[in-house]
């Protein structure tokens, strides 16, 4: 995705009241209401739109870092103040990446819609060799250049616009694997540099204040919503991945997400998973730490609820492990079943029969036969909540849970008493 497109993403929707003066916002909502865009243009890395506009006017949107720098080429336009045409861009890409935010602006359809085209374009290539004279070419290599020289004016240190003037930009709560430690933490960063809660030197007020309060990171929602409150999401909230890939992420506090256990019942084996909700699976790069959920492929942190009965998951999976080490390897039946398998599936790299567990990211993959021999001791007491904590799937489609309104037992007789060791049982049917 476009890191413009990706940092439009984290804004708040409120966020547009610090894009221009107060007179621009308002002739820039109005002007929504019809469509002005002519075209938008991408620059190499997606970093930077060029957007024209029906009236000749061209507005550059460039984000730098976590900065987002805007320029126009009207005569209204200012630093820091802005003017409408910034306004119109910055809500239209706003509600182009989060649909239904913004509801307060009337904006004409075909507006958004065009946005969405221009945006889901390739950057055209520009061949410096050409000499470019079609119209198309002059237009896109002028709002290249125009992006080209903000961004140099911004390294050199210029006075540019800033959409978030009042913000310093540097600072940020960075989340991730230590430096030197597999310890998964939570940092206060400037730069690169970890910002002490000790010194409240060069620190904003707003920063310094949450720090003195919460002095160490905490996976918590108590510490999210705190951090947010008292800094009013200012600072970006990074998730640091494999090879210092950074993703911000936002805090959903009102969408808790509830864990639980799917039992995938598949061809040949059965996936036994640490899951969510209704069994849906826990996307492969999150993260869940303490009370929370990171869930950078969304850029989203979650509360993590029930997640007790991930224990169980443990415990469940140790039941199979005994049975995988005492289970003899069946070389015949192993054999027939792979030359079975590649009549379905010969794309697939490896033959996935196995007489052993497969260990997946959140879940494993148990063979079906191993899956059946272990009869996995059900006691009663481990599995409550049974409706809400366990979710059963034919794969990969959930498949009605039991009904507990409707209890019933199963009756068997025991004709000849018990005499001996093995006795003898017949069956009188279901019991409501
Ligand atoms: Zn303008």
């Amino acid at each position: 995705m476009s890191p413009l497109l990706e940092r439009f993403r984290t804004y708040i929707p409120g966020d547009i009241h610090d894009v221009a003066a107060k007179v621009h916002l308002m002739a820039g909502f109005e002007s929504c209401k019809g469509n002005t865009l002519a075209d938008a243009v991408w620059n190499d890395d997606k970093s930077a739109l060029v957007i024209t506009f029906s009236d000749g006017s061209q507005t550059t949107l460039l984000v730098e870092g976590y900065r987002l720098l805007t320029k126009c080429s009207c005569r209204l336009w200012q630093p820091a103040r802005n003017c409408p045409h910034v306004v119109i861009a910055w809500a239209t890409l706003k509600r182009t990446v989060s649909p239904g935010t913004l509801a307060h602006i009337k904006f004409n359809q075909q507006m958004l819609l065009d946005m969405k085209c221009y945006t889901d374009r390739e950057p055209a290539p520009v061949s410096s060799a050409a000499d470019g004279d079609t119209a198309e070419q002059r237009k896109l290599k002028a709002g290249l250049s125009e992006a080209r020289s903000l961004r140099n004016a911004h390294l050199g240190g210029q006075k540019l616009s800033s959409v978030l003037p009042k913000v310093p930009p540097q600072f940020r709560l960075v989340i991730g694997m230590g430096h030197n430690s597999n310890r998964f933490s939570g940092r206060i960063l400037r730069d690169n540099e970890i910002v002490h809660g000790w010194t409240a030197i060069g620190i904003p007020t707003d920063l310094a204040r949450f720090m003195a309060s919460n002095s160490s990171y905490e996976s918590t929602p108590r510490y999210f919503k705190a951090f947010l409150k008292m800094t009013g999401g200012k600072y970006p909230i990074i998730f640091r991945g494999a090879e210092a890939h950074e993703t911000a992420l936002v805090y959903r506090g009102d969408e808790p997400r509830r864990a639980c256990i799917g039992f995938d019942i598949g061809r040949d084996e059965v996936i036994v998973s640490r899951s969510l909700d209704n069994g849906s699976p826990i996307p492969v790069g999150a993260v869940v730490h303490d009370g929370l959920l990171f869930v950078p492929e969304t850029g989203s942190i979650y509360p993590l609820e029930n997640r007790k009965v991930w224990r169980q998951w443990e415990l469940v999976v140790d039941e199979l492990d005994l049975l995988n080490i005492s289970h003899p390897y069946d070389e015949s039946c192993n054999e027939e079943k792979k030359d079975d398998d590649k009549l379905y599936d010969d794309s697939s790299q490896s033959p996935i029969i196995t007489q052993e567990i497969r260990p997946l990211r959140h879940a494993v993959a148990v063979p079906l036969s191993l899956f059946n021999s272990a009869g996995i001791r059900l006691n009663p007491e481990l599995f409550e909540n049974m409706e809400e904590n366990y979710t059963f799937l034919l794969n990969g489609v959930p498949v009605a849970g039991p009904r507990p309104e409707a209890p019933s037992a199963y009756l068997l007789e025991l004709p000849h008493g018990v005499t001996q060791p093995r006795a003898p049982l017949e069956s009188l049917g279901l019991c409501n």
